[in-house]
């Protein structure tokens, strides 16, 4: 077994603390990633304080993983020592449904395995990239492209994944305008990636003081979204609305900002119900969607896409001893705009 350290929840609600474990030894087509940075996702916090129900301890958080092939198996054919390597949430499907075939694994009929709060096949617990190193198969390790900066590009493995996903499925194009609720981890790479496919795009924030930023991100326009004259100047104009919200909040009113037959696809998951207005959708035709992370091949595509366009996450980079006030500052909407966790504050 190789030895790893880690900073792991020992129970639910409870601060991270560190945490010794052991990965598995190399099977033939795995690869043993030594683990440079770590991004924070907003779905970690939700996880360790257990909003969504089933969490199981102590669990190792973190899905936005990028470091350097240290080893091999005998079979793997993708990855070599030395090559630049990444893990985003998931870590293995049965690569053999409707689905898998179709590449879009997070929806695997059997069930993904996630990369950590979840179980391998054999029934171990998964644990993240909070931590040295990680074993997977290679399926589902990512090449990270070299001209990107290896610490930002940490958030693309889900932050990046779960922005460009939707904008691909729902055809965004050029010129179409496009409203981005939320500028956070997630909201701020969706700011980026619309703008490089050529869209108009509007930022929706609760955060006055994140409008030059969200400008400077590649926002065409900021609507601060408690203010209701901003809101009501855009009803019933934007093509596509992407909802990033981590914390629950109107729907309707976001639906009502759409133009007829204009879709509306949540990725942020608060973990209360929302209360829906049929009138919002039918009046306008108006679609609600929702999506999720996305495939392996579509996180490659990504990831290409961001290394053509030279997009990465901004990043503040923390110690992992600074964790849980990490997850406070989140919490507060203070993040500018995604935590990276340098490993080497783990040695
Ligand atoms: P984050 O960095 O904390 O950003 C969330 C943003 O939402 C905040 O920066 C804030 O933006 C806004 N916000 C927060 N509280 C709010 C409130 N009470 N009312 C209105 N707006 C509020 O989080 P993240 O990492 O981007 O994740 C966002 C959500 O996506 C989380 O729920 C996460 O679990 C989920 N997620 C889903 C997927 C998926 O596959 N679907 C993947 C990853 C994450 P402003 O300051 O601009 O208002
Ligand atoms: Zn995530």
């Amino acid at each position: 077994m190789i030895k790893a350290k880690a900073f792991a929840a020992p129970s639910a609600k409870a601060p991270l603390a560190p945490f010794n474990f052991e990965r598995r030894e190399l099977r033939d087509n795995d690869v043993h990633i030594e683990i440079h940075y770590c991004g924070v996702c907003h779905s970690d916090v939700h996880q360790v304080r257990d909003e969504w129900g089933k969490g199981m301890f102590p669990m190792v958080p973190g899905h936005e993983i990028v470091g350097k092939v240290t080893a091999v198996g005998a079979k793997v054919k993708k990855f070599k020592v030395g090559d630049l390597a990444g893990v985003g949430c998931l870590v293995d499907s049965c690569l053999d449904c409707a689905s898998c075939k179709e590449g879009l694994e997070q929806f695997c009929e059997k069930g993904f395995v996630g990369t950590y709060n979840s179980k391998e096949k054999d029934g171990s617990p998964t644990y993240g990239g909070y931590s040295t190193s990680i074993v997977t198969r290679e399926e589902f390790c990512l090449s990270i492209p070299k001209n990107l900066d290896l610490a930002a590009a940490a958030p693309l493995l889900c932050a990046g994944i779960t922005t460009y996903s939707p904008l691909r499925h729902w055809n965004v194009t050029k010129g179409q305008k496009v409203g981005v609720v939320g500028l956070g981890g997630l909201g701020h790479m969706a700011v980026k990636l619309a703008n490089a496919i050529g869209a108009k795009v509007a930022v929706f924030t609760t955060s006055p003081s994140k409008v030059e930023d969200a400008k400077r991100l590649g926002a065409h326009e900021v609507i601060i979204s408690k203010d209701m004259e901003q809101m009501k100047a855009h009803m019933g104009s934007f093509d596509f609305i992407i909802d990033t919200v981590s914390a629950p909040h109107d729907y309707n009113l976001y639906l009502s900002m759409l133009r007829r037959d204009g879709n509306m696809v949540l990725v942020g998951l608060p973990d209360t119900p929302p209360t829906l207005a049929a009138g919002a959708l039918i009046m306008g035709r108006r679609k609600l969607g929702g999506s999720l992370i996305g495939g392996i091949q579509e996180t490659q595509e990504m990831l290409d896409f961001c290394a053509k366009h030279n997009i990465v996450s901004d990043i503040e980079i923390i110690p992992i001893q600074k964790i849980n006030e990490a997850y406070e500052r989140m919490i507060k909407s203070d993040v500018k705009y995604r935590f990276v966790i340098d490993m080497k504050s783990l040695a």
